[in-house]
Parts: C-alpha cells; structure tokens; sequence
C-alpha cells in the first residue's frame, strides 16, 4: 500500500491540532530552519522546484515556477491561501485546516521569506464557520508564540496572516474572485492579465496557493525537494491528499504517495460498497471528465497518468459510482451545479451552463430529441476555452466526458422515453446524491 501520511501524519484525530502537539511533531522547525540559516529566497525557490510540488487546488500549476513570478524588491506584497474549496466531492482541505492548521502557518510564513510577502490571508470556505474559528485561535498560538507577526524568531522578518471568512460562493475559489471577495467587492473572476504576480490585492503583487500546496512546504524544506520529488513519480512529486466518497464502503481522505495505482486506492477506501460492479469514477472533482472502470482500475494517480487517460487528478476528489447508477441522472445533478454557480459574467458560460442543464433534464425526464447528443456537443464546445475563468469549462468538461464513455446510456434514454438502470436498482445504490449547495 502506498499510504504515506505527511500531511495528515500523527495528528491524532481532533485531539492535535493545537501548536503544543504541532510542535511535538517537529512543527516550525522548518521556518526555523530557514530564519536561522537566513536561507535566500532564491534557494528556498529552488529547492521548492526541485520538489515538483505542483498546485493542488486543481491547475497542477508548479509551485516553485510561481513563487519566482513575484517581483524582487521591497514593497507591499501579498499572500493568499485558498481554502475555499466547495466543488461536490472535494473535502480534503478542510481535513488539513481541521487536523493540522499549523501546517498552513508555518507554510505560508515561509512562502512569505521566499516571495517577500509581509500580508496574507486566509480565504476559508464559507460554510466551514467552525474550522474558520479553529484557524484563528492557531493563528493567536502562532503570535503568542512568536511565531507569526512582527520580527519572528526575534529577527527582523515579519509577515501577518488573518483568516478571512468565505462568502460560499463557489466561484470565489477562482483566484481573481477570491481576491475581489477579500477586497470587499462582489467574487467575479478578472480578466487575465494582468496575473495577480504583477497585480493582484489591492493592485499589489499577489501569490494565490491552496491549502494542501501551502501545507507541504514544511515538509520539502524539513526533507529537501528531491527526497519530496522520489516521493512520487518524475514531475509529479510528493503524497497527495484523495477525498474519496460516493459508493465505496469506506468514504473520507487519504494521504498517498503520487502516482499510486487506483485500485489501491479503492481497497483503501474498502472497494465498492455492497460487493457491487464498479461503474465509473470521476477522478479529480466534479468538473473532471468521467472514465468508466475499465479504463480508471489500469490508471495511477497522478496528474499525467489521468491526463493521458482523457481526465484530470483535479483537486483529488474521487466520486466512485457503482452499477446501479443511472449516468444521465449524475450528470443532470453535476450541470446544474455548474449552472448556479455560474457568475453570470460572460455569456457562453451563463447561457450555454443553463442550456446544458435544460437539454440533460429533459433527457432524463423522458422528453429528450434525436439532435440532443450533437446539441450537447455543440454547447459544450462553445463554451470551452471562450470564457473569462475556468468555470465555464468546468461546466462543459463533465458533458463531454460523460458522452465519450456513455453515449449509448443516453441514445437510450431519448430512444425509449426512460432510464436504462431500472428504478429501484437506483434506489437499492441509494443513488450519489451531489446537493447543488455543497
Ligand atoms: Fe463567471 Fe462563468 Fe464567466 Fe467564470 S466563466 S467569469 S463563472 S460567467
């Protein structure tokens, strides 16, 4: 098994969170390390290349690379955490801020030294009010400590860090409406560019990082970016955090190596619930196109395994359906999510999400026409790449994956006015329901 907690390594459930048992787990030694050491940003930089660590809000984007976009030079510069993670299926950094809030600290105040930041925040999902609360009673520890604020570690470096509380829109997980959020205005996605590296809060240099990536920086500099990098596979370095839920016998996180087979990761998770035939899983978030288990159960967890596989490792977010799933019917729930959540700011994602959730809801009450395949196509490839952020094809994506790998599922539907997975074997699954507020 390839189960290789960092992360989440001896947190001891809710009882060690606080920074007396962060501490006795070698907690801030790796900020000290650096303080002491008065590591240049340049090293910190590098060695945080060398990791490969790589964004694990979803882009995949690497770490390190974007860490050097910040400007050199004094001046107001800033760092945001995004811990708003509300797409259905994706639980895992809530666990981090749950289990092992320091982690983000410490993280964070060390990508301050490397980036020149003196300000950040912490953008916490709205709907998480009690881990929102938990993180700003680590944050006092950490001033107390001296750990956080003015001249840490009795130097002359010093960052401040706040919580900031999420407003539940999912698209302020989008970076840019996350830092139109935190400045009070409404969460709409800008345009790009500018990127935030040159203008970001407030129209100073901004780096935006999630949770999990924030959380790992201890690790890489406590144990060196390569040994982090051979932790996991050739450009997809390190462990990573998998939320597995839908029809498994054991749904919750998992802390793996990357790159470790998928089937591992369902044992882990107990295989598929009630002995049942495994269906089909949507790998990486909901907005990440389904593989049917023929091609997944051959796949490794990584970024470049499941891209090569016509998918995305996403945010690590497993939604594992069984047999007794109707496909038509998930993928009416997932576009109507996609479909509320829209801003509303650029037409083809705020006409073509609701257009995609019409046409799959007449599919599957019954009501679907012989040109509904080829219209969903249609839409789908006209919002795709022709919008402001990446909602849009977050709505378009699960479309066209669900007809790649089911198209007979739905041909079915519109031919015979009805679901091919009979009713009450949909309700003997007790279907995965994904809430359009989750
Ligand atoms: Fe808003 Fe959708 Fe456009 Fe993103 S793609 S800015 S969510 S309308």
């Amino acid at each position: 098994m390839s189960l290789r907690p960092l992360i989440l390594a001896n947190t001891n459930g809710d009882a060690g969170w606080r920074l007396e048992h962060y501490l006795a787990r070698g907690g801030y030694s790796a900020l000290k390390k650096v303080i002491a050491g008065k590591v240049s940003p340049e090293d910190l930089i590098a060695e945080m290349k060398a990791s490969v660590l790589r964004g694990r809000g979803g882009a995949g984007f690497p770490t390190g690379l974007k860490w050097s976009f910040m400007p050199k030079g004094e001046g107001e510069k800033y760092l945001c955490c995004n811990s708003d993670e509300g797409e259905p299926g994706t639980f895992k950094d809530r666990d981090i801020l749950r289990y092992n809030p320091h982690a983000v600290i410490e993280g964070m105040t060390i990508a301050a030294w490397a980036t020149g930041a003196t300000r950040g925040y912490n953008y916490i999902h709205g709907e998480i009010f009690e881990l929102y609360e938990r993180f700003e009673e680590a944050l006092q520890e950490a001033r107390n400590a001296g750990l956080l604020g003015a001249r840490i570690l009795g130097s002359d470096f010093s960052f401040e860090l706040f919580a900031h509380h999420g407003y539940g829109a999912y698209v302020c997980g989008e970076e840019t409406a996350l830092l139109e959020s935190i400045e009070g205005k409404k969460g709409q996605p800008r345009f790009k560019p500018p990127f935030p590296a040159n203008c970001g809060l407030y129209g100073k240099p901004t780096t935006i990082n999630n949770t999990e990536t924030f959380a790992s920086v201890p690790f890489i500099i406590n144990m060196g970016g390569q040994a982090y990098l051979d932790l996991g596979k050739p450009n997809n370095g390190g462990t990573k955090l998998f939320s597995i839920s839908g029809h498994v016998n054991r749904p919750g996180v998992y802390e793996l190596e990357m790159g470790t087979p998928f089937a591992e990761l369902l044992e882990l998770a107990g295989g598929v619930r009630g002995g049942r035939k495994l269906k089909a899983v949507i790998p990486g978030g909901s907005s990440a196109p389904v593989l049917p288990a023929e091609i997944i159960m051959d796949c490794t967890m990584d970024y470049d395994s499941l891209s090569a596989a016509g998918s995305m490792l996403g945010s690590g977010a497993v939604i594992v359906m069984d047999e007794t799933v109707c496909m038509v019917k998930a993928l009416e729930r997932l576009s109507y999510f996609y479909h509320e959540e829209s801003c509303g700011q650029c037409t083809p994602c705020r006409e073509g999400s609701g257009w995609l959730y019409r046409i799959v809801h007449r599919i599957e009450n019954g009501q679907g026409r012989e040109e509904d395949l080829e219209l969903l196509e249609s839409v789908a490839g006209n919002i795709m790449g022709r919008t402001v952020c990446a909602l849009g094809d977050a709505a378009a994506m699960p479309v066209r994956g669900f007809l790649k790998h089911f198209q007979s599922e739905f041909a079915w539907h519109i031919e015979h006015k009805g679901c091919l997975v009979p009713l009450d074997v949909q309700r003997a699954g007790s279907q995965i329901y994904v809430s359009p507020s989750c």
